[in-house]
């Protein structure tokens, strides 16, 4: 894979976008502060920027697959209104602790997923969310990790899988670190402290 792309991977609910429990609403999309500089700033070093959310709202039957297509058809506008392509949009549609799931975060099957789709090189990539499970996701997929710490987490279970690589205050705090922490034109990372892990 000596193309292999390097990509971010950003969770939805509470990280890219406000959340608005079970919403699947184009009209109640709503950024999270500096979320669209913080894209731009990815883009322009070369992420990929692929969203990977856990939708447990179809298995649960508070909405369907169509209606998560519309949400995200949405999303994908108000970016490309601002300049900013969204590379890909991966869902798990599974209920918790549904037999046979490998998908729903903190699993990383959605980032696999997208690697295999997308041919991307996960040593290089980056995961963003607001939750732990988001970082462990990224970490079982062999990623660096920002959480984005608004608040959203409560729980607070470690786990060596639930070390972030970053801390940040909002999206663009926490692109500016991938940055940072990316030379450019860099293609493979660092060995990370989450990829060393058992
Ligand atoms: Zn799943």
């Amino acid at each position: 894979m000596a193309d292999a792309q390097r990509a971010v991977f950003l969770d939805k609910d509470g990280t890219l976008v406000e959340d608005v429990p079970w919403n699947v609403d184009p009209a109640l999309l709503r950024f999270t502060p500096h979320a669209v500089d913080g894209l731009k700033l990815l883009a322009a070093h070369g992420w990929r920027l692929i969203v990977v959310t856990n939708q447990p709202g179809i298995a649960l039957g508070r909405f369907d697959a169509d209606a998560l297509a519309r949400l995200e058809q949405a999303l994908c506008e108000r970016l490309a209104e601002q300049g900013v392509v969204l590379d890909g949009f991966f869902a798990c549609p599974h209920a918790p602790d549904s037999p046979g799931c490998d998908c729903r975060k903190p699993q990383p099957g959605l980032l696999r997923q997208a690697q295999r789709r997308h041919g991307l090189r996960l040593s290089a990539s980056w995961m963003i969310g607001d939750i732990l499970d988001d970082v462990e996701a990224g970490a079982r997929a062999g990623c660096r990790t920002v959480l984005m710490d608004v608040g959203n987490e409560t729980v607070w279970r470690a786990s060596p899988w639930r070390q972030p690589t970053c801390v940040a205050g909002d999206l663009l705090d926490a692109a500016r670190q991938i940055v940072a922490l990316s030379p450019a034109g860099a293609r493979d990372a660092p060995v990370t402290a989450a990829g060393a892990l058992p």
